[in-house]
């Protein structure tokens, strides 16, 4: 494979994406994570390398000016987050398919980039409710952060029809079946 494909799963900061990648990484699909960069500290155990590459605000704004990155996007004020090219290149050199855990904007962007491609998913929380209780049972953001998150949420929502599928997470074990198998399908194509 000189080229694979594009795995991408976008929602609002809470639905649920990165509980679905890591369930689609763990599957024998040859699926490698694209790991971004960005500007926010490490938060608990994550490492550079693996959950980010932990950039400086200078380190980032020398690669956008450099042309370094497929898209990037400042997600919440301040904290900066992109896809590097070279992320790209590494992984298509492995052998494997990219899977994305992006924003709805930054899902759309990589889309429009890879066009077919790539498969765009759209994670859709049950209801605000329940991604306002997903956020604050993870125990990751502060008030400020989960809040800031919530009113996110409303705009993106509406972004929901313009992925090419949508997997509702309500019952997690479902949730984690349906995007097997919606994977497993546009892979083999
Ligand atoms: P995201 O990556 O979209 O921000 P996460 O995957 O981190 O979301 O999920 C947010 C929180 O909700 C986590 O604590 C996760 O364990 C929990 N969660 C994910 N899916 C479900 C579900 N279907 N029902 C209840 N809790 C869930
Ligand atoms: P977190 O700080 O919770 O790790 O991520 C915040 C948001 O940034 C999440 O919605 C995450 O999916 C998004 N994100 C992570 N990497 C990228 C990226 O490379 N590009 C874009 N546009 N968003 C990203």
């Amino acid at each position: 494979m000189s080229e694979g494909k594009c795995i991408i799963l976008s929602a609002p900061s809470g639905a649920g994406k990165t509980t679905l990648v890591k369930h689609l990484l763990a599957e024998d699909l040859k699926l490698s994570f694209s790991i971004s960069a960005s500007t926010r500290k490490p938060r608990g155990k994550e490492k550079h390398g693996v959950d980010y590459y932990f950039l400086s605000p200078e380190e980032f704004k020398q690669k956008v000016e450099e042309g370094h990155f497929v898209e990037w996007e400042e997600v919440y004020t301040d904290h900066c987050y992109g896809t590097l090219k070279s992320e790209v290149d590494r992984i298509w050199a492995d052998e494997k398919h990219l899977i994305f855990d992006v924003d709805v904007v930054g899902g759309l962007n990589l889309k429009k980039y890879f066009g077919d491609k790539a498969l765009a998913i759209f994670v859709m929380p049950p209801d605000m409710a329940s991604l306002e209780s997903r956020l604050r049972s993870r125990g990751t953001d502060s008030e400020d952060r989960i809040l800031q998150r919530l009113e996110k949420a409303k705009t993106e929502l509406i972004t929901a029809d313009q992925f090419d599928h949508i997997i509702l997470n309500d019952d997690l074990e479902k949730a984690k079946k349906e995007v097997k198998n919606v994977v497993k399908a546009f892979l083999a194509q």
